[in-house]
């Protein structure tokens, strides 16, 4: 059977679902590996090393796979190159991509949402959020070094003293949890805070402490946060102000599942902040959780420079492909029946598998995520 690694056509987007380094890891469960021309150019993967590893490069590799890996969801032009019965793993962000859902519903394409894959302990190394999060939180304590016209470090000289950075990080999720660990490595003072009571115990685990707001936490489902009432959002940023004023940095990850990134942070909070201070939002292409910050582009608020995230994992793609390929791997390893060991493997999820079933979006001619198709049809 033939795995196909699309070249991803998004603007913006330099991953690649599948890197050279683990090709062999497809071709030892039995599959041919083909990939398209220039798949892995934007994560400076060239065809030759994907050759060397195992794999073909062909034009027309989509048409003819079994199953096909991408990061992004395929555009609707692809969808239609495929063979019916072919099964696509991808990020598919259900009704958001509704007309290319409708098009692998009509196609007859069995299609998986990286974005479903239930965060259980089996699932882990298949958690494309949490991986692609990593990076990003990474990426956004660099950015904020980058931008930021002082050190973050405490520095001790015979020249005299520099006191480090003070940066506030607001979500201590995957993404602010890795942004804490950074900023903490670079050698800032860190404050954290987020509506989930469990993060507190996460924060002073990074060496950063943790913002007691004294508000009801906000615990969801699955270990999520839950959205916040006007009244207590109102509250929490009355209360944030002093830490933000008090920043040099200020590093936003917030998010609720399914809604819009909360807005945490207005722009008169962000006016209160020092000259040469900087503002990092990762939540900036699903809302923002601040006012005024522009996916893609960094604009002035005050003394402040917000930057605001867009595709940030492609900022660096060879580690945010290499994990998210790590994941590809792994789901498809559940999902590849090996029978007696003795030949190549087929693929056939097992549809009674909680993680088959949960990522499962479309399949045999109809949308089977109970959300997508009551949103869709
Ligand atoms: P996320 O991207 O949905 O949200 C990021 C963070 O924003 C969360 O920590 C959330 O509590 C926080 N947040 C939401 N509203 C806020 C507000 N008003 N103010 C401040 N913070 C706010 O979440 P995520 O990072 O993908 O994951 C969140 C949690 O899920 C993790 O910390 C972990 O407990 C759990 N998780 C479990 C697994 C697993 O078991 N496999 C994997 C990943 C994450």
């Amino acid at each position: 059977m033939k795995i196909a690694v699309a070249k991803e056509t998004r603007d913006g987007e330099t991953r690649v679902a599948m890197v050279p380094e683990l090709v062999d890891k497809l071709t030892g469960l039995g599959y041919d590996v083909a990939v398209e021309p220039g798949a892995g150019a934007g994560a400076l993967h060239a065809d030759e090393e994907y050759a060397a590893a195992g794999a073909t490069v062909e034009p027309d590799a989509l048409a003819t796979a079994d199953v096909v890996v991408s990061v992004q969801p395929l555009p609707v032009e692809s969808v239609r190159r495929l063979r019916q019965g072919a099964a696509t793993v991808s990020f598919l962000p259900g009704a958001q991509a509704g007309e290319v859902v409708t098009n692998l519903r009509d196609c007859g394409i069995t299609s998986y949402s990286m974005e479903l894959v239930p965060r259980i302990s089996r699932a882990q190394s298949m958690d494309a959020l949490s991986s692609q999060a990593l990076v990003a939180g990474y990426r956004s304590a660099i950015v904020a070094a980058g931008l930021l016209r002082r050190f973050f470090p405490l520095n001790m000289t015979a020249a005299g003293t520099v006191q480090p950075a003070e940066v506030v990080v607001l979500g201590a999720g995957v993404a602010g949890l890795q942004a804490i660990a950074t900023a903490k490595r670079l050698g800032a003072v860190v404050r954290a805070y987020d509506v989930r009571a469990a993060a507190a115990e996460e924060i002073r685990s990074m060496g950063a402490k943790s913002i007691d707001l004294d508000l009801e936490t906000l615990e969801g489902a699955g270990g999520y946060a839950r959205e916040m009432t006007e009244d207590r959002a109102a509250r929490q940023r009355e209360l944030l102000t002093p830490y933000i004023a008090a920043a040099d940095a200020l590093i936003t990850t917030a998010a609720v599942p399914g809604r819009q990134a909360p807005m945490l942070v207005t722009a008169a909070m962000v006016e209160q902040m020092k000259p040469g201070s900087v503002v990092v939002d990762l939540a900036a292409e699903s809302g923002g959780n601040v006012e005024g910050s522009v996916a893609g582009e960094v604009v002035r608020i005050g003394h402040a420079q917000v930057w605001g995230g867009s595709n940030v994992p492609s900022q660096m793609p060879g580690p945010a492909s290499r994990l998210y390929a790590q994941n590809v791997v792994n789901l498809v390893t559940l999902m590849t029946a090996t029978g007696d060991g003795t030949g190549p493997g087929t693929f056939a999820p097992d549809p009674e598998d909680e993680i088959v079933a949960s990522s499962c979006v479309t399949r045999d001619g109809a949308i089977v995520h109970e959300p997508t198709r009551t949103a869709l049809e």
